[in-house]
């Protein structure tokens, strides 16, 4: 006999994932220039030089043995003080090395925090549209997920929602921002409003309340956005970063926990941090690329293709006929599909061979995400699809 939820997790993959393996499919089928892959976001455009370099210079200067030998399990120290520096500079936040830990990228930093907070029959609060994994992370648990959908203009929290949502069982919320699937950014005042939200139901319950700021996207932003450093507005705030999306290395699995000092209980967060990255066996993050993290800190890949494939798909699909979001940051674009049922929608648009997610999974149904972090060219192919798409239900414009 098997654990019957986790044969379940595996045997049915996510909605995405799905997509990206029926995009397998149909580009061996048809030619891959003839299917227009909107379904994941790996990113299209390479690591910036600096990535390479540390990385041939660690393996030619470092001693073999250290550089590829077990690091302290939270972390090479020197890392860790690199990320605290650099946080404590760019954001004018207090920081502690000693509070950093070490992941296999966002997803794990994700699981660790969570696992490290809750307890069965905990609540978390997922505001919607939300990345889907965060139900899987927080169910493993046994604690709830409690999804409070946005407010679907700007995509920015709606607070009485919010407000209503939150019980005495509520233990974290977690804040994705620039967000996967919509690309908003939480804005300043949202921020505010929040912090304030979260003090309130904290001292309402006698219960400290978590902000997890899930923030793999981070420095994608675009124009003169700014996103605002959570733990500099909310006491108990722990972020969960990666490396996969900033400089393009989703594959290699690096990032990192930060509990702020300034959070309650701050040394046992932290400690419970550790004790759940040893239950589920994480042992320590890649060494190699630990060692690769000063280098790099601040960086991003060459996002100006991203702005440039945001802006064109953004203006035509609005010429076109769609609604929708403009997005400030990230690489998705969150379209209102043309018909109630996202998932009708996708099936006639595989038709046109867009490969388009359905939000359902993202729990805020009725519209579609478009990873565009592709190839520009990808774009500018796949606008007469979209066109002849919005025709079939007689938009024509
Ligand atoms: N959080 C969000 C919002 C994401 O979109 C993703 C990946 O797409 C992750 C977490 C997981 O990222 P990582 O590859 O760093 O585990």
């Amino acid at each position: 006999m098997v654990n019957e939820k986790m044969r379940d997790l595996g045997a049915r993959r996510s909605v995405i994932r799905e997509l990206f393996e029926y995009g397998k499919k149909r580009k061996v089928e048809i030619g891959a220039e003839n299917v227009f892959d909107f379904s994941i976001g790996n990113p299209s455009v390479p690591s910036p030089d600096a990535v390479n370099e540390t990385l041939i210079r660690l393996l030619t200067e470092k001693d073999a043995v250290s550089l590829h030998g077990y690091t302290s399990a939270q972390g090479d120290a020197g890392v860790r003080r690199a990320i605290a520096d650099y946080i404590s500079k760019t954001h004018h936040a207090k920081t502690n090395p000693d509070l950093i830990y070490l992941t296999v990228g966002a997803a794990a930093s994700l699981t660790v925090s969570l696992t490290a907070l809750l307890q069965p029959d905990d609540e978390v609060i997922l505001l919607a549209p939300f990345f889907p994994e965060y139900r899987v992370f927080v169910e493993r648990t046994g604690a709830r997920a409690v999804p409070v959908l946005c407010e679907t203009k700007t995509f920015q929290p709606d607070f009485a929602a919010l407000e209503a949502a939150i019980t005495e069982k509520t233990r974290a919320i977690i804040v994705n921002s620039p967000n996967n699937p919509t690309g908003a950014v939480l804005t300043n005042e949202s921020a505010e409003a929040l912090a304030a939200l979260l003090d309130a139901c904290s001292k309402k319950y006698g219960n400290t309340i978590y902000l997890i700021a899930d923030e793999p996207y981070r420095e994608l932003v675009y124009g003169d956005v700014k996103v605002p450093y959570l733990p500099n507005y909310y006491d108990s705030t722990i972020v969960c970063y990666s490396f996969s999306k900033s400089v393009s290395l989703p594959g290699e699995r690096i990032g990192y926990i930060l509990v702020s000092p300034t959070a309650a209980d701050a040394v046992a967060m932290y400690q419970a941090v550790c004790g759940a990255g040893r239950a589920l066996g994480f042992v320590c993050a890649p060494a190699l690329f630990q060692y690769m993290i000063p280098s790099v800190l601040g960086m991003t890949s060459d996002i100006s293709i991203y702005d440039t494939n945001r802006k064109l798909l953004y203006d035509a699909l609005t010429e076109y006929g769609y609604e929708v979001v403009k997005p400030d940051g990230a690489f998705y674009l969150f379209v209102k599909a043309l018909e109630p049922d996202a998932n009708a929608f996708c099936e006639k648009a595989k038709e046109q061979e867009l490969l388009l997610v359905a939000s359902d999974s993202f729990g805020c149904p009725g519209y579609v995400r478009i990873s565009y972090c592709v190839t520009t060219e990808q774009i500018e192919r796949s606008l007469p699809a979209f066109k002849r798409l919005a025709a079939t239900y007689g938009i024509t414009k």
